[in-house]
């Protein structure tokens, strides 16, 4: 079983959970190490090198867990979205978040 851990993100210092849900992605894909960053600053770091500008990450919350997240893009506003864990848990295809692959 997976417990929800608080982790340092190396690149802003603040700390970040690195979600049950999270983990147990990780040890399918066969990751054994925790992620350094939080996901805010992983998704500012992957726009920054796309050369993309980063003032649209926007922080929306779960619809369905009501955990908050970061996206890289501006939401609709008039869709509900979910964070990548009760994304996975949905088969519906009316949401259209994209997955962001985790990166260490
Ligand atoms: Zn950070
Ligand atoms: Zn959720």
């Amino acid at each position: 079983m997976f417990n929800d851990k608080e982790l340092i993100c190396i690149q802003c210092a603040k700390s970040f959970i690195f979600r049950a849900g999270e983990q147990e992605f990780f040890s399918t894909k066969g990751l054994t190490n925790t992620p350094k960053r939080c996901e805010n600053c992983r998704i500012f770091n992957r726009l920054y090198r796309a050369g993309k500008s980063t003032d649209v990450i926007s922080k929306v919350t779960c619809e369905e867990c009501r955990t908050e997240f970061v996206i890289p893009f501006r939401p609709l506003g008039y869709k509900p979205v979910y964070c990548n864990t009760c994304f996975r848990g949905r088969k519906t295809e009316e949401v259209r978040v994209t997955h962001f692959g985790v990166s260490v």
